[in-house]
């Protein structure tokens, strides 16, 4: 595989970007090696510079659901492009796609737009100590909300790979406001909450996590959460940046059936283009401004071709088109599984619809320790083993994959046909004759 054309253009961006990126994970420091450049994507497909074409499993983490460059999201992007690209009034692209989650999503009532998961977070974390006059946010470690300084503490995602429990920058007396929590461990938050109780404003939880991998809450987590939340006047935020309308029509909340009282969204709700939004009960969004006092503003909300893409994507996700995604997943998670027996490599596979996970131990994660004592060694192996026969996975092993509506049966077989050839070379072992 020639990588002439990304090795250039990566010394390029060195010299004007930290670490040559404009967002850590993308940097390669957790896997080695030399991060490969886009030129273009198409359906399940990215193609680097030098031509060298991949199957993609990370869908710019996760809003490609529907695949890149859908041409209906295309074609509707280029039509709202004529009418205008920024307005900053009202516009009726923003209604369009709050009707649509609203629709989708019955446990929000009310919506607020902003421009990034991060920045939704924040504004709901905002909202939460208002609503309470409490300022404690109680998070799971592993759990990754955004870069804002609340919520980098403990974080999953870039903040794992690169072993920044915490980073500098961030206020201590701000930091000690936010307590981080074993993930799925019962008795760790019912302690929390004896210990702090009037103390918490707000829960902030993945419902089912996607920064130290995939790994879903289990239901009775879930439900203590919420009543613990109910009966200390705390409120829950569900944290779907990237498990709403990925996972199902209405997110985890709909899976668990589960109803909390802020919902904060990303990713898909802007089909690639920059997008995040919280929202939830009436009562609770009237407290923003200029309705209520607690401030939230910003330039490019609720931009028309970033509302219009996220329509555009939301209108492609039918029943049927979940049960495609889910489908797919299944058929990698087991074929992973199985491919990895036969060589004697020991993998746990993670999966919801639409995400999945490879961790490198026996048993199956359940919380970030699990996660931080699997082979991340073995990880990063397989992921440059993949890599170079052209399928492209995060590269980290605290990263989800990600599965589209135009992953199919055919980039299936190509993706298990590399794994078999990967697993072979880590169980030091001989792979089957795959037919091309
Ligand atoms: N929450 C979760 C669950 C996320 O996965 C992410 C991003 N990966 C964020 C928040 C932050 O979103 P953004 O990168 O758009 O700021």
């Amino acid at each position: 595989m020639k990588k002439n054309l990304s090795a250039k253009a990566m010394q390029e961006a060195r010299e004007l970007f930290p670490g040559g990126v404009n967002s850590p994970v993308r940097a390669f420091q957790s896997v080695g090696g030399e991060p490969v450049v886009m030129e273009s994507a198409s359906g399940p497909f990215l193609t680097d510079l030098d031509g060298n074409v991949y199957i993609d499993y990370i869908g710019s983490w996760g809003p490609m659901i529907a695949g890149h460059n859908h041409p209906s999201v295309v074609g509707k992007i280029e039509q709202q492009l004529k009418r205008g690209i920024s307005f900053g009034t009202p516009a009726q692209p923003e209604n369009r796609l709050a009707k649509e989650i609203l629709s989708r999503m019955p446990y929000i009532e009310k919506i607020r737009m902003v421009n990034s998961g991060t920045e939704a977070i924040m504004s709901a974390i905002r909202l939460a100590r208002a609503a309470t006059g409490r300022e404690l946010i109680v998070k799971f470690d592993g759990g990754y909300h955004g870069h804002s300084d609340s919520v980098l503490v403990e974080a999953g995602s870039g903040v794992s790979t690169l072993g920044l429990p915490d980073s500098p920058g961030v206020p201590r007396n701000l930091a000690e406001k936010s307590i981080s929590v074993a993930y799925n461990d019962n008795q760790a938050i019912q302690k929390v909450f004896e210990e702090r109780r009037e103390e918490i404003a707000c829960v902030v939880v993945e419902p089912i996590a996607g920064n130290m991998g995939c790994i879903p809450a289990s239901n009775g987590f879930l439900r203590l959460l919420r009543s613990l939340t109910t009966k200390y006047s705390a409120l829950l935020i569900f944290d779907e940046v990237m498990t709403g309308f990925r996972v199902g029509a209405s997110g985890a909340q709909g899976l668990y059936n589960i109803q909390p009282d802020l919902t904060v969204l990303g990713k898909i709700i802007g089909g690639g283009l920059p997008v995040g939004a919280f929202g939830g009960k009436k009562h609770l969004m009237r407290e923003i401004a200029p309705d209520g006092p607690v401030y939230q503003a910003g330039t490019l909300s609720g931009n028309p071709l970033a509302m219009t893409a996220g329509l555009a994507t939301l209108e492609l996700l039918t029943e049927e088109t979940y049960s495609r995604i889910w489908e797919q997943t299944q058929k990698l998670a087991s074929g992973f599984e199985e491919i990895a027996e036969s060589h004697s490599v020991e993998v746990s596979v993670t999966k919801v619809c639409g995400m999945f996970s490879i961790f490198f131990t026996k048993s199956t994660p359940k919380n970030f320790r699990d996660v931080a004592a699997s082979d991340t060694v073995k990880f990063n192996r397989f992921f440059h083993l993949m890599l170079n026969q052209g399928i492209y996975f995060g590269p980290s092993a605290y990263e989800a994959a990600f599965v589209s509506s135009t992953h199919n049966q055919d980039t299936t077989k190509k993706t298990l046909q590399a794994a078999e050839r990967a697993f072979a070379e880590l169980g030091q072992t001989k792979p089957k004759r795959v037919k091309e």
